[in-house]
């Protein structure tokens, strides 16, 4: 990291310098159903996520905020492009944050009207540009923004908010080219010390999404780059939740509940170990306890791996050792390895 960025407060949460690196996310459905809105958050919470920014398409949307905000159990983001005033709304509702993209919010006038009243509120902007609605003055020529056009979209839109003396901003310049974000993040971080949320926008359905997500987000967060992430998937925002946990907990940045290895099977497997993981995984979502559990198919590297987790087993045929903190314990038949597992794990836990 280049340069040691400011601290920016969303209610509780302090984003920037060396706080922890906060995970967020972003409600699906239409924030008027209210309800389906806060259960939505409540799962989202239940699985990690520090804050939670909503949709405000129109003044139905801007007015839910504030019942959604009284319920919410984490700082609420209202999400604005385009009509200024829905940003007015939303913070005159306890918005504890708004993100506007200035490129869609046309002119200057009306980013200055947020400014001041997200000023009057003591609450944060964050500066959403992104490669798919840059100001057409920056990308006349060209098919595809490049990182240095995103950048200049971010320098443009801090003019203004600085002419406004206004520094309590996270920045964010996102694109879908994994690449071109990287770029892109690197230059700001370099040229600004405002708190960054990284991310890779419309990044694709989970699987192929959280692959480029973490190749992206992780590329960065490795070299010290960025404050909040949000994974970007098509589907449940809780996977999105439980992706960024994940990217977090492979750089050793969060200890955020369990972690689990399983082996990739191979000819010498003789039990079926994807079952088995896939039962393990299960049960260990309801776990907030970081431990490290090694689930692996035969002796060849199951022992060592498993010795070296706080849990583990090491299958044999239709059987397996289960291990704790670097001891064998017992060997069960493989219809019971799993309910054995947990057995130990829960015991180590009523025993802490
Ligand atoms: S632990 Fe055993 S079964 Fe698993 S991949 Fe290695 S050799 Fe194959």
């Amino acid at each position: 990291m280049k340069t040691n960025k400011r601290i920016v407060r969303i209610a509780d949460l302090k984003i920037g310098g060396k706080n922890p690196i906060i995970v967020q996310s972003m409600t699906k459905v239409p924030t008027t159903r209210i309800e389906k809105v806060l259960s939505q958050i409540k799962r989202m919470a239940n699985a990690g996520c520090e804050m939670v920014r909503l949709a405000v398409l129109n003044r139905d949307d801007a007015a839910a905020i504030k019942k959604i905000k009284k319920a919410s159990p984490i700082p609420v983001i209202a999400d604005i492009h385009f009509d200024y005033r829905l940003a007015l709304q939303a913070i005159d509702n306890g918005a504890d944050k708004v993100r506007i993209n200035p490129g869609n919010i046309g002119e200057e006038w009306k980013i200055a009207e947020i400014i001041k009243k997200a000023k009057n509120n003591g609450i944060p902007i964050r500066i959403g540009v992104n490669s798919g609605s840059l100001p057409k003055k920056i990308t006349r020529n060209t098919q595809h923004p490049d990182a240095s056009e995103i950048v200049t979209a971010v320098q443009d839109a801090l003019d203004i908010f600085l002419k406004n003396r206004f520094k309590d901003m996270v920045i964010s310049a996102k694109g879908s080219d994994v690449i071109e974000t990287i770029e892109a993040y690197k230059k700001i971080d370099e040229e600004f010390d405002y708190p960054l949320h990284v991310g890779i926008t419309e990044a694709g359905l989970p699987f192929r999404g959280a692959i480029r997500s973490a190749v992206g987000i992780g590329h960065l967060l490795h070299q010290g780059i960025g404050n909040t992430i949000r994974v970007s998937l098509t589907g449940d925002p809780v996977l999105e939740v439980v992706a960024a946990f994940e990217i977090l907990q492979s750089l050793k940045l969060r200890k955020h509940g369990p972690v689990m290895i399983s082996c990739p099977t191979c000819g010498r497997c003789q039990v079926n170990l994807e079952k088995i993981a896939g039962k393990v995984e299960d049960r260990l979502a309801k776990y907030k306890q970081f431990m490290k559990v090694a689930v692996m198919g035969c002796v060849v590297n199951g022992p060592g791996e498993a010795r070296y987790a706080d849990f583990g087993m090491a299958c044999g045929k239709g059987i397996g050792m289960i291990f704790a903190k670097g001891k064998e314990l017992r060997r069960v038949k493989e219809n019971v390895l799993v309910d054995s597992l947990f057995e130990v794990i829960d015991a180590d836990i009523n025993n802490r």
